[in-house]
This record gives C-alpha cells, structure tokens and sequence, in this order.
C-alpha cells in the first residue's frame, strides 16, 4: 500500500515551502519532496527583497537570514555614465536564502507540514507520485520544481547566469550596482548585491552567453578579489506560462514563469503563488469544487498579471538596442527623475521607474526614435 497525503509539493524552496505552508495551516495532510541535500541549498538567488514583500509572505527574517539593508542603487551605462537611485524609502534588503528558506521549512513544519529532503519527484501517474524513495497517493500534485522545468520546454526564454560569492574591497555596504552592456551581457545586465561590507554576490546573464567568460572577464575589470563560492543558475526571463492549473496538478513558482522578466526577481511573485496556491487547495479539498484550484491561477494574475505583462514590453524594448541607443538614453535621465523615482516608487511592481527613468512621458518623440514605436505601450493613459 502506498502512503497518501492531500498534497505532495516538488520542491522544497521558497513556493513549494510556501504552498506546503498554507496547506497544513488549514488543516491538510501534506508532503514535500526536496531534491538537494538541504533546504536552501544550493542558493541560487541574490536575495534582494523588500520588506514589504517579506511582510505579505509572512517572514519576519532572523538574525540569520537578514545580511544587510540596501540604501542605493548605483546604474552604469555601456560607456560608463552612470546615476544612483536613494532607494531607503523602498526599504530594500538582502537575506540570505539558505537561511530564509529554513525558516519557511520551519514555519511548513511547525502547521503540520512533513517534509524530506534527498528525495525527487520522478513522475506523476494519475494520483501516484513516483520518486526516489517510493510512491505515494495524493489528491493534489504541486510542481515547484524552479526553472529546470521550464528549461526543457522553451529554451528561448532562458538566459545562462552566473552568480559569485566573492570577498572584494570594491562591495559597498549598502549599494547595488548594476551594469548595462548589450555586448557583454545581451538583453540583461551584471551585478553586485552586497551582504555585508567587502563581501557580496556577483553576477552576470544575458541571452546566449558564455556566463563563465562572462563573469571572468566582468570581475577582471573590477579589481582585486577572493571567489568563495560559485553557482551557474538559468534564469527565465518570458514571464507567466500559459496555464498554472491542469487537472489536479497545480504549477508554481519559477515552474510556472512566476518571476519578473525584468530583473528574474522571484522571491516575491513566486512565494504569493505558494500561497494563493495553498489556499486555494485547501478550499479544493474542503468542497471537492475544481474551479476553487484554478482560482490560484486568477489571484496570482489579478495581482501580477499586468505588471509583468508591462516587464515583458520592456525587455523586449530594451533586448533589442544596441550599446549607442543605451548609451544616449542615459541623456533622458534629469535629477527630477531620479528624486521622484527615489521617494515615490515601489521595488516589486517597477515599470513606472523604467518609464520615468527613459523619461518617456516628456521626451516620447525622442526615445520613440530611438527604441520604436511599442514604447507607446508601456505609458499609462
Ligand atoms: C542567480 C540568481 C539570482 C537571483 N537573485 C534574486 C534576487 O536577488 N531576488 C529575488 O527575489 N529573486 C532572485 N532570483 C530568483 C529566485 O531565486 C527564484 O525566483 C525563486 O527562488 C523561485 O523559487 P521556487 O521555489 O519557485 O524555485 P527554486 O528556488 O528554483 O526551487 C526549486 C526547488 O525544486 C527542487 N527540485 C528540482 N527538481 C526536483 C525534483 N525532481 N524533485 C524534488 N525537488 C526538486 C530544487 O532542488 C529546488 O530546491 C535569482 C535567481 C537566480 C538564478
């Protein structure tokens, strides 16, 4: 006989943890399957977030999860201008995801949640989950499975990265810097996220690069410097599949596209998956009334959907300029902008700062030159 729970999650990060989380609280039988030795391990995330976003998922970070709060973001353009953005009013912070998403498990645990790690999911044959250590029988299946599934269905939408812990003089406490460079890192960027002073993560991504070279030669450039750990991660940059929910198996996460296509930010979008997942599983199972799963899918868009459709414009804007449009962009940018950005605008839904920044609404004619006519679609009203 095989054991049966309500629901069985793939993957024990931030969205299965999450929707295991939700699950239990309300009273389910609920199982999840880590592939990695260790919850949050390996990390494969810069762990910048708002506190804001920490609020609504229901973390509070401990002492061991906080590393540092983030007071400026400092942009560089392909030829070196560059401009920093005040960011204390987004009160933005760096955590740290081995311990961050502990704390989850433990939260999971604590409402009842079981959860095994060196177990893989293998395959879902009606209701038996095959895996590594045995099969079970469940009523709901959740993938969160991250990108990797993603990866085998449309490789289009993934872009190689690379992310170094690295110990230099050159981090600054405080800062994120981001580096433009449609050359060096085509459609994305580099970056360096502090977690403490002379210690940070640095990384690059960009569509079809060799992410190695690439963060070899990005920290070359910088200076002197100790490497300390290093993950290569894809990232997925096309944003919401098509469908979150088939049958009774419901989709989360980084699985189902749920970071931003902006900057592959999902420690917010994928966590409120997880948990308008659980809930909505849990009212599934209380009236055995299909619609109440799909629901998931209608909260997540009724809160996501039109940002990122909006994050999507503008990567596909700014994908296809070369490093001279960049460059001239950089014109656009008046200190007025800069300080309206800096009191006014919110880290998790961010296309207004990208608007504001191209100072699209003042100078339409020119950046519509420049970048095509689809800028048109990403200014309100
Ligand atoms: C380099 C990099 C930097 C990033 N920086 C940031 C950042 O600064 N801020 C931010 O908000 N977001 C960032 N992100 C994105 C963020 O890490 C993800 O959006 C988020 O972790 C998604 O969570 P998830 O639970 O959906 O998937 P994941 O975190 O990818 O977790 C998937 C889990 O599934 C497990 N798994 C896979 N296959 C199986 C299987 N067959 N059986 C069982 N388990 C399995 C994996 O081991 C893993 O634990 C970054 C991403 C990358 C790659």
């Amino acid at each position: 006989m095989t054991d049966m729970y309500d629901v069985i999650v793939a993957g024990g990060s931030i969205s299965g943890l999450l929707t295991a989380r939700e699950v239990a609280k309300r009273g389910h039988s609920v199982l999840v399957l880590e592939e990695g030795f260790e919850v949050g391990s390996p990390e494969h995330c810069g762990g910048l977030v708002s506190e804001s976003a920490l609020k609504e998922l229901g973390i509070e970070p401990s002492e061991k999860s906080f590393e540092c709060k983030i007071d400026s973001a400092k942009v560089f353009f392909p030829n070196g201008d560059n401009f920093s953005i005040d960011s204390r009013n987004q009160e933005i912070i760096v955590v740290n995801r081995r311990e961050l998403d502990k704390q989850v498990a433990r939260q999971a645990k604590d409402n009842g949640a079981e959860i095994i790690v060196k177990a893989s999911f293998k395959n879902k044959n009606s209701n038996i989950i095959e895996t590594s250590i045995g099969n079970f029988d469940c009523k709901v299946f959740v993938d969160c499975r991250g990108t990797s599934i993603l990866a085998n269905k449309n490789k289009d939408g993934i872009y190689p990265t690379a992310q170094y812990e690295v110990y230099a003089d050159w981090i600054k406490k405080d800062q994120v810097e981001v580096y433009l460079d449609q050359e060096k890192f085509p459609g994305f960027f580099a970056w360096i996220i502090p977690s403490g002073n002379g210690v940070g993560k640095v990384g690059v991504s960009g569509n079809s690069i060799s992410s190695v070279q690439a963060i070899n030669e990005f920290l070359k450039n910088k200076g002197k410097f100790s490497v300390i750990r290093k993950i290569y991660a894809p990232i997925w940059i096309k944003g919401p599949i098509k469908q979150f929910v088939h049958g009774n198996t419901v989709i989360v996460g980084d699985a189902a596209g749920q970071a931003k296509p902006t900057t592959a930010g999902g420690i917010f979008s994928c966590g409120m998956g997880g948990i308008f997942a659980g809930q909505s599983i849990s009212k599934y199972l209380k009236t055995n009334i299909e619609s109440e799963l799909s629901n998931y899918e209608t909260l997540w868009r009724n809160k996501f959907g039109k940002e990122f459709e909006k994050q999507i414009l503008a990567r596909k804007i700014l994908s296809r300029i070369d490093n001279k449009t960049v460059n001239k962009l950089y014109s656009f940018i008046t200190p007025e902008i800069i300080n309206d950005i800096s009191k006014k605008d919110d880290f998790d839904f961010h296309t207004g700062s990208i608007i504001k920044l191209l100072g699209l609404k003042r100078s339409l004619g020119t950046a519509q030159a420049l970048i095509g006519s689809e800028i048109k679609k990403l200014i309100p009203g």
